[in-house]
């Protein structure tokens, strides 16, 4: 599934939408270069999970809980994490094997230990296409 917006508030209707379907035990998974739009992606995917407290990623703690929404979410950025033990020290796996959705940023740093059945999100810029532009892909889900 490729989806092509023009503003971040494009980006945040996907994730919108997306976090409006999205069911307990799924990994969501965020790839693209610094300032492309996933913590924007994130938002809207919150909102879609009916939480309205503000998003911001936990670029210091690795995970984020919020516990208000339709069911917990749990957001991830593991953009700063050096070794793959800090997943193991913070728990993960009671993440992403519980009873709430997870989303990473920067999941393609902790592959190795990403769910079979996650979904991944690519969000790229193309500039020929203008400053705002961004090419979602959506891989491993149906719409
Ligand atoms: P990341 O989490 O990938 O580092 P952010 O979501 O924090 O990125 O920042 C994305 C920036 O790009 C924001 O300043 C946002 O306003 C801007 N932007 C411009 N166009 C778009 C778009 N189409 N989709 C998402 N963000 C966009
Ligand atoms: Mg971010």
């Amino acid at each position: 599934m490729i989806y092509e917006t023009l503003s971040s508030a494009e980006t945040f209707e996907i994730g919108k939408k997306l976090g409006g379907q999205s069911k307990k035990g799924q990994v969501f998974c965020l790839i693209g270069d610094l300032g492309v739009g996933k913590t924007t992606f994130t938002q809207g995917f919150a909102k879609g999970l009916e939480i309205d407290e503000h998003i911001s990623s936990p670029t210091y703690t690795i995970v984020n809980e919020y516990d208000e929404g339709r069911i917990p979410f749990y957001h991830f950025d593991v953009y700063r994490i050096s070794h793959i033990e800090e997943m193991d020290e913070i728990g993960y796996e009671e993440y992403f094997f519980g009873n709430g959705v997870s989303l990473v940023e920067w999941a393609n740093l902790v592959e190795e230990i990403i769910p079979e059945d996650a979904i991944w999100i690519y969000i790229e810029k193309d500039l020929e296409k203008g400053l705002d532009y961004r090419k979602v892909t959506v891989n491993n889900l149906v719409l």
